[in-house]
C-alpha cells in the first residue's frame, strides 16, 4: 500500500560529535545515509529499521555491494550514534490507508511509549495511563518555534503551531480536543495551557501563576469521580488565552457548558459528587471547623455519602483530599478572590449539603391530606443559617407554593414527594449558579481589555452511549454532532472546495456529512430541540406525548421508535446508534425552580447568595444567533431573537452551542483526537477493537483517506519558485513566479503525480520530502 504520511526523516542522523575513526567524511556520509533511509521508508519500509535490519535491507546491499568495510563503518556509526543518544531510533509515523495498518502502527508506537502520532494536521494522542517525562520545561524549549518535522509528534507541537499561527498571521486560533471519557482531553488541555504560558512569556509572573490556577479551581467544582474516570469533567469548557499582538500572554477567559447539576443530588453506584464537596469536608475536618459550617463529623450528609459510611473514612484517612483543599484555597487566593467571597462559597456549599438532609413527612388534617412538614428541624435550621435566610420561610417555600389565579394568590401545599423535588431543585440551582459565578468571577479577575488575539482550547465531553441515555446524553451528543460537522467542513468540504476553485479534478472523498442530522436537531420549528421546547410549554404534556410528537414530526431515517418500549426513541448519530429514554425529559428541560424558593433566597443576608439570585430568573435580551456553517458560503447567520422569558435548558443549550461555534469559526482550528487504548486504565495495554471504534467515530479513517488521495501541500506559484528555484535555475537567474517556472522545477526534479491549479502547485506529502532533500544536495 502506498505511504501517505510520514514523519520527515531529515533530522534522523546528526553528525556525531565523535565520529568513529573509520569514517572519513562523516558529514557527507550522514547526508547520504539519510537520503538512503528516506528512500527506504518511501519505498517499502514498514517496520522501524533496527541496525541489523538496515544492514540486511536489499537497498543497502545493492548500494554497497559486499563491501564489508562500508557495512562495518555503517554499523559503527549507528552504534556511536546510539551510544551518544543522538537518535537511536528512527522516528516516523508512516501510515497506510487501511484501518489495520493504522492500528498496527499506533500499537507499535504505543508499545514504545510514542503516544503521539500525526495524521495529516491532526494529532492523535493515546492515553499512556502513566506519567511520562516528556512535559518538562526542557521539552517546552525543544518544541519552541521550530518546524513540526524537527521533533517527534507531541502535544506541545500542536500548542506551538497554534501560537505561531496566531503571532504570524494575527489570527485567532482554536484547539479542539475530542475523545471519549477518560481518553485524556483534560490532561491534554492542561499541557497546552502549560506550553502556551511558557511561550507567551508574561513579564508579569503573577499573571502566569493566575492562569495556571484556573484549571485546577474550575475542575474542583466541575469534575467528579465516575465509573470511567476518577477525574471526569462534568461540564464542557472553552478556555481562551489572550495575547498581545507580539504574543505576550495577557489574560484568560472561560466559558462553561452544560454542567451536570443532577450529580449534586444523586450519583450512580460507584460514582461520587463533585470533588469540591470532599475537599472542603476534609479541609474543614482537619482544621476542626466542621461545626462552624454545621457539618456533622460522624455521618456525612446524604448528598455525598451514597456508599454507607465509606466517605467519612476516606475523608479522615485520605490526605489527598486535605491537600486538595489547601490547593484550592491557594488557587482562590492567587486568582484574587477575597477571603469574604471564599467564606461565602464554603457557606453555600455547606448549605447545599445540609439542604440535602432535610426530610419531609406527610401530615393529614381534616381538610388536607397532601400536606408535608419537616419533622426534624436540625438540617432545616442548619441550611437556613448557612444560607442566611429564615428557617420558617425556607420550610414554607419547600412545603407549599403560591398560585396566582385571576389576580388572586392562593397558597397550595406540597406533597412529600413534591417537597423533596423542590428541595433538590433548590440544591441544583444553588450549585449551578455558584459554579457560573465562580467562572464569571475568574473571567473578571483575568480579563484584559488590551488583549487582541487569543488561542481557545475546547475540552468538551465526547460522544456518549450508555445502557440508559437521558436528556444529558442527548445534549452532549448534539454538541458532538456539531463539532464533528465543523471538523468535516474543515477537513473535507473546504479541501474539496479548494480543488474546485483551482480547477483541479481530484477524486472526491466520500465522507459522512452529518448536516441532515444536525438539521434534525437544530432546525426550527421542527427540530428535536424546538419540539421539546414546544412540548415543555404545555402543562398537560407528558414524556410520552413528547415521544409521540417526535415520531409525528421527525420523519427521517435518523430517527426511529422501538415498538415495545413506549418512552424510548432511537437516533442514528454519526458515531453510532443511541437509544434514548425520554423519562424525565420535560422536567429536565423545564428545569424550573419554584418562584417561592427564589423569593426566599433573595432575602439572604449573604451578599454572594443575593447576587446569585438577583438577576431575573430568565436571561432577557440575549439575541440568539443560529449559526450553521454552510459548505459554500462558510457561514450564514440569520439572527433571531427568542422569547427568553420561557427559557428552557434546550434553548439555553442551543444558544451556548451557537455562541461556542461563533467563537470557533473565526479562528484557525487545530484538532487533537484523544484515544483510550483500553478500558482498564492500564499502561501499555492496547485493545485493537476499542481503538478502531474510536478512530472510526472521530473521522480519522476518512482523514487518512483524504490525505492519501489528496494533495497535502498547496503552494502559490510565486512562493514555490522562490523556495525551489535552485533546483532548476542558476543562482544569478531570477525566474518569474509563474506556472512555467514551476513546471521547469518539477520536471527537472523528476517528480510525478503533481498537479497545477490556477494559482497553486498541488503536491503530495512525499514530494515535499524529496524536494527538500534535493535542495540540500544542491
Ligand atoms: P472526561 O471526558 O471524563 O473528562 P478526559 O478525556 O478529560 O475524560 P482525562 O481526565 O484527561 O480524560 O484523563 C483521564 C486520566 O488518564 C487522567 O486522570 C490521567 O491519569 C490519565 N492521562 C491522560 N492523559 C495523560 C498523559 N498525557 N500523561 C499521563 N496520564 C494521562
Ligand atoms: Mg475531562
Amino acid at each position: 500500500p502506498p505511504l501517505f504520511d510520514m514523519h520527515p526523516v531529515k533530522t534522523l542522523f546528526k553528525i556525531p560529535r565523535n565520529p568513529p575513526p573509520t569514517l572519513l567524511h562523516p558529514e557527507k556520509w550522514c547526508r547520504g545515509f539519510n537520503h538512503f533511509i528516506s528512500q527506504c521508508l518511501i519505498k517499502d519500509f514498514e517496520k522501524r529499521p533496527s541496525v541489523t535490519h538496515l544492514l540486511e535491507h536489499p537497498f543497502i546491499r545493492q548500494a554497497h555491494g559486499k563491501d564489508m568495510s562500508l557495512q562495518k563503518q555503517l554499523a559503527d556509526l549507528i552504534q556511536a550514534q546510539e551510544q551518544l543518544g543522538f537518535i537511536a531510533k528512527i522516528r516516523y509515523c508512516a501510515l497506510y490507508y487501511s484501518a489495520d495498518t493504522i492500528i498496527h502502527q499506533l500499537q507499535k508506537r504505543y508499545a514504545d511509549l510514542q503516544i503521539y502520532t500525526y495524521v495529516g494536521d491532526i494529532l492523535i494522542a493515546l492515553n499512556p495511563f502513566q506519567n511520562l517525562s516528556i512535559y518538562s520545561p526542557q521539552f517546552s524549549k525543544l518544541y519552541h518555534g521550530v518546524k513540526r518535522s524537527s521533533n517527534p509528534p507531541h502535544i506541545f507541537a500542536s500548542a506551538d503551531a497554534a501560537y505561531q499561527g496566531m503571532v504570524t498571521f494575527s489570527k485567532d486560533q482554536c484547539i479542539i480536543i475530542s475523545g471519549e471519557s477518560g481518553a485524556g482531553k483534560t490532561e491534554s488541555a492542561h499541557l497546552i495551557v502549560q506550553h502556551l504560558t511558557f511561550l507567551g512569556k508574561a513579564n508579569n509572573r503573577a499573571l502566569r501563576e493566575k492562569i495556571l490556577q484556573v484549571n485546577p479551581l474550575v475542575e474542583a467544582f466541575g469534575n467528579a469521580c465516575t465509573a470511567i474516570n476518577d477525574n471526569s469533567s462534568r461540564f464542557g469548557k472553552y478556555l481562551e488565552m489572550m495575547f498581545t499582538p507580539t504574543g505576550a500572554v495577557m489574560g484568560a477567559k472561560i466559558s462553561e457548558y452544560l454542567l451536570e447539576k443532577s450529580r449534586v443530588i444523586k450519583q450512580a453506584v460507584g460514582e461520587k459528587n463533585f470533588h469540591i464537596f470532599y475537599y472542603i469536608y476534609a479541609g474543614l475536618f482537619h482544621q476542626k471547623k466542621l461545626s462552624e459550617y454545621r457539618l456533622p463529623e460522624k455521618k456525612p450528609p446524604r448528598y455525598i455519602d451514597n456508599e454507607t459510611g465509606r466517605v467519612m473514612q476516606d475523608i479522615i484517612t485520605k490526605d489527598s483530599y486535605g491537600r486538595q483543599f489547601e490547593a484550592i484555597q491557594h488557587c482562590f487566593r492567587i486568582i484574587g478572590f477575597t477571603d469574604e467571597e471564599v467564606h461565602s462559597v464554603y457557606k453555600i456549599l455547606a448549605g447545599i449539603l445540609n439542604t440535602g438532609n432535610i426530610e419531609f413527612a406527610a401530615i393529614s388534617s381534616q381538610h388536607q391530606t397532601d400536606k408535608s412538614e419537616v419533622p426534624n428541624a436540625e438540617a432545616l435550621d442548619n441550611a437556613a443559617a448557612l444560607l442566611s435566610i429564615g428557617s420558617e420561610e425556607l420550610q414554607e417555600a419547600l412545603t407549599s407554593h403560591c398560585v396566582v389565579t385571576r389576580g388572586e394568590t392562593i397558597i397550595r401545599t406540597n406533597t412529600v414527594d413534591k417537597a423533596a423535588d423542590v428541595r433538590d431543585a433548590m440544591s441544583k440551582a444553588l450549585y449551578g449558579r455558584l459554579f457560573s459565578w465562580i467562572v464569571n468571577r475568574i473571567n473578571t479577575l483575568l480579563h484584559n481589555a488590551e488583549s487582541r488575539m487569543n488561542v481557545g482550547i475546547l475540552d468538551i465531553f465526547g460522544f456518549e452511549n450508555f445502557t440508559r441515555n437521558s436528556f444529558e446524553q442527548l445534549c452532549i451528543n448534539i454538541a458532538n454532532e456539531q463539532i464533528q460537522f465543523y471538523f468535516n467542513q474543515h477537513i473535507f468540504a473546504l479541501e474539496q472546495m479548494e480543488y474546485q476553485n483551482e480547477g483541479i479534478d481530484a477524486t472526491t472523498v466520500e465522507y459522512e456529512d452529518n448536516r441532515p442530522l444536525l438539521d434534525m436537531f437544530l432546525q426550527k420549528p421542527m427540530g428535536v430541540l424546538s419540539l421539546l421546547d414546544e412540548e415543555s410549554r404545555f402543562p398537560q404534556a407528558t414524556d410520552l406525548t413528547l415521544v409521540d410528537k417526535f415520531e409525528d414530526n421527525l420523519r427521517c431515517k435518523y430517527f426511529w421508535r422501538p415498538k415495545r418500549v413506549e418512552l424510548c426513541f432511537g437516533i442514528q448519530h454519526y458515531a453510532g446508534k443511541v437509544l434514548y429514554d425520554a423519562y424525565g425529559f420535560l422536567e429536565k428541560n423545564r428545569d424550573t425552580l419554584p418562584a417561592d424558593i427564589v423569593v426566599v433566597l433573595r432575602t439572604s443576608e449573604n451578599k454572594l447568595l443575593q447576587q446569585l439570585f438577583s438577576s431575573p430568573l430568565t436571561k432577557t435580551g440575549i439575541s440568539l444567533l443560529y449559526f450553521q456553517i454552510d459548505t459554500m458560503e462558510m457561514m450564514r447567520h440569520p439572527e433571531e431573537t427568542t422569547n427568553m422569558k420561557r427559557q428552557t435548558v434546550a434553548s439555553y443549550f442551543r444558544y451556548s452551542l451557537m455562541d461556542l461555534l461563533s467563537k470557533m469559526v473565526v479562528g484557525q482550528p487545530h484538532f487533537v483526537r484523544c484515544i483510550k487504548p483500553n478500558d482498564d486504565r492500564e499502561a501499555l495495554k492496547f485493545s485493537q477493537e476499542r481503538v478502531l471504534v474510536q478512530l472510526r467515530y472521530t473521522g480519522i479513517l476518512e482523514t487518512v483517506k483524504i490525505r492519501q488521495q489528496g494533495y497535502s501541500h498547496r503552494i502559490l506559484f510565486e512562493e514555490f519558485v522562490k523556495r525551489y528555484y535552485y533546483l532548476a535555475f542558476k543562482a544569478h537567474q531570477t525566474p518569474l513566479g509563474s506556472r512555467e517556472s514551476c513546471i521547469a522545477i518539477l520536471e527537472k526534479s523528476k517528480l510525478d503525480n503533481w498537479v497545477l491549479g490556477k494559482t497553486k502547485v498541488f503536491l503530495k506529502y512525499y514530494h515535499i520530502e524529496q524536494l527538500n532533500l534535493f535542495l540540500r544536495e544542491v
